[in-house]
């Protein structure tokens, strides 16, 4: 340790101040670039990094100080950034450019380091989860917090203009805690509980009374070790300038703390800024991209900081992994969701290779407009359709699997590939009808199932059964059971009075459950059929059961109920899609939707001025053109937006029948944005 004390007294005061507030001037977005320096290269860096920041593919470069200690004593890691930082500024001169530092891997990634270090280890409550944990540091080793204090200290005395610490300061997220002995003595001394590992996991895994109270115990202390970590580098960067802004970059399985970990490294009097963790990396499928404005939405809700950034980034940071559209479209669905800043890696991390990042920055400096002009146009607008619900219940030492993030507890995986509205509302927040799915259900109180029914709500079998179950189910009008697995469904036939869909059939579901109207004030839209041969004519059908129903109860509320899961081609079809559709009519009335039958993800928000904010990515192969929209409400003319910020009018025209046509075209992960005005 003597030996990094020498170097911090010389450089402390070798730096003129920057600007301490960056970017998203005038309500747009903040972009964080993340750069390792390279001995050689740092001329062309800093030209790399003058021309991101004018072209607006940046607005802050955070160097990589990649602190993880290594050696015993560790080694003096921090002169050799803290050199090339100063080589950096150097070479940037009086180029209006702004630098951060990036505190990554202050506890340690994970993989296998060259030198191991001296510190304590993190270990999981998991067994078999050390070949994933290689030398992380827990955060209570005392000699290691004095390590990361003087490495704190010296990097925030070369002036940055924002710090951040990076997202390996977590316990959960591919750990599951830290039951290690300076934890489990944490643990004795904060609520004397004095317990060995193996105690610890069986009351991590029990259900009586002590076993809540010991794992709530242990979750504490395994939160209070980072957010008490976070105070300390806060004061490190305090003691040196606490007007350097420090953010916070999270990860979805640790927003039990990540919150508060950002409001106390920002500093007093501060936004506290989070990244959260919602990238698409290595991911060759593309009709997911709700899960990445859900992803968002959902840590936003968990969380809570004051800005949230999206993650745009590109591991292992080159177009054989990642398309430079992924960064594009993230970060527009993103925006929508509430974030006004993202953090990406466009540069390779163990040399220079320029080639590689060059699409990336390009197609953020091509459309910086389009995100600044969509941020700030958040500002007070409304969501339109049928909002999927969220629990912002983060993930801690007990509920392991988790389900309230995947598919089986929200509707968008649906909505999200059909061009319907999507949306996201936390449930405390919920003022207007969503989607509700078994799993969720099970996750509320009965009050708040009260309060969905009164404001309107599409439920799944399984939501049906619940709320039955509950003696609700004379609010959704039918009783919903278990599904007599020996009868069996060969279609789902829309009812007469569904119009142009009346009497078409499509695919059984896999996972039905049996619901019966109450009274003929249910309306069926569907009903269960069978027929007496495979492919068999349509009129030798048997009815079997109600499939789908809608009704207005008593407290206001209107319900539509399916007997079913949304999943499969039972629900990904063009008929069904016409009854969501009607759904979203009768429930959200004035909403805009994508009128084709191509993969489409869209969101429709309410604008203050009035006019409809309509966001279309197209998320399959085949190009849209011309851009088909389809809604109750009569409009006069569009605008399209374009990567400059500026609208510029589009040809527009609208039928009778209320369908919409703009023309345009929107290839895969290049979203369209239009404003239609009545
Ligand atoms: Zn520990």
């Amino acid at each position: 340790m003597k030996r990094l004390c020498l170097f911090w007294g010389i450089f402390c005061m070798a730096f003129a101040a920057q600007p301490a507030r960056a970017g998203s001037s005038g309500g747009g977005v903040e972009i964080l670039d993340m750069a390792m320096l390279f001995d050689g290269k740092i001329g062309e860096q800093a030209a790399d990094m003058a021309k991101m920041s004018k072209e607006g593919a940046a607005d802050i470069h955070m160097v990589s100080f990649f602190l993880v200690p290594e050696g015993n004593p560790p080694f003096d890691k921090i002169s050799l950034y803290e050199d090339k930082y100063r080589r950096l500024r150097d070479a940037l001169g009086g180029a209006d450019c702004k630098t951060g530092i990036i505190l990554q891997a202050t506890l340690g990634h994970g993989f296998e380091l060259e030198v191991p270090h001296p510190f304590q280890k993190m270990i999981s409550r998991e067994d078999g989860r050390e070949w994933r944990m290689k030398n992380i540091v827990c955060p209570l080793d005392e000699n290691f917090i004095k390590y990361l204090r003087e490495c704190v200290r010296r990097a925030a005395a070369l002036k940055p203009a924002v710090m951040m610490v990076d997202d390996d300061f977590r316990a959960l997220g591919g750990r599951n805690g830290c039951l290690c002995p300076l934890h489990l003595a944490k643990i004795k001394r904060d609520s004397g509980y004095d317990l060995t590992r193996e105690q610890l996991k069986k009351h991590l895994a029990g259900n009586s009374e002590l076993d809540r109270k010991i794992s709530e115990a242990a979750m504490r202390a395994v939160s209070d070790s980072l957010i008490d970590l976070a105070k300390i580098i806060r004061a490190e960067i305090d003691a040196v300038d606490p007007s350097i802004p420090c953010y916070m970059c999270g990860s979805l399985e640790d927003m039990a703390h990540d919150g508060q970990i950002a409001r106390e490294l920002a500093g007093k009097g501060r936004e506290s800024v989070l990244r959260i963790g919602n990238a698409r990396y290595w991911n060759p499928k593309y009709r997911d991209l709700y899960l990445t404005s859900r992803a968002l939405a959902l840590q936003k809700a968990m969380a809570r900081p004051d800005r949230v950034y999206a993650e745009i980034d590109t591991f292992p940071r080159n177009r054989y992994f990642t398309s430079a559209r992924t960064l594009h479209a993230g970060l527009v669905v993103s925006v929508l969701e509430g974030a006004s800043g993202a953090k990406y890696w466009p540069n390779r991390f163990p040399d220079y290779e320029p080639a590689s990042g060059a699409e990336y920055k390009k197609v953020l400096a091509e459309n910086r407009g389009m995100y600044d002009e969509l941020c700030r146009l958040m500002k007070g607008a409304e969501p339109c359709g049928v909002a999927d619900i969220m629990i912002a219940k983060p993930k801690d030492l007990r509920n392991y699997n988790w389900p309230l993030v995947k598919d089986p507890a929200f509707w968008t995986h649906i909505t999200g590939v059909m061009g319907l509205p999507v949306s996201f509302v936390e449930i405390s927040e919920l003022d207007g009808p969503c989607f509700l799915r078994g799993s969720a259900a099970k996750a509320l109180g009965d009050a708040q199932i009260k309060k969905i029914l009164s404001l309107g709500c599409v439920l799944d079998g399984e939501a049906a059964v619940e709320i039955c179950r509950r003696g609700m189910g004379g609010l959704i009008g039918v009783k919903a059971a278990p599904w007599d697995r020996s009868l069996k469904i060969s279609r789902e036939r829309f009812s007469e009075g569904m119009g142009k869909i009346a009497g078409v059939v499509c695919e059984p579901p896999s996972n039905p459950v049996k619901i019966e109207p109450l009274s003929d004030k249910t309306e069926v839209m569907s009903e269960f059929i069978h027929l007496p041969y495979t492919y068999g004519d349509k009129k030798f059908a048997e009815r079997l059961a109600a499939a789908s129903t809608y009704f207005e109860n008593p407290l206001g509320g209107k319900v539509a109920v399916f007997a079913s899961r949304p999943e499969g081609p039972n629900h990904l079809n063009e008929s069904r899609k016409a009854q969501y559709a009607e759904i979203l009519n009768r429930l959200a009335p004035g909403g805009i939707w994508y009128d084709g039958d191509a993969e489409a993800y869209l969101k429709n928000l309410k604008l203050k001025d009035g006019s409809e904010l309509v966001v279309l990515a197209n998320v399959g192969l085949d190009p849209i053109t011309p851009l088909a929209f389809k809604s109750a409400r009569k409009f006069s003319r569009a605008q399209m937006l374009g990567g400059d910020g500026a609208w510029r009018d589009a040809e527009f025209s609208q039928s009778a029948d209320g369908k919409i046509s703009v023309a345009g075209r929107a290839e895969i992960y290049m979203p369209v944005a239009l404003r239609f005005f009545e």
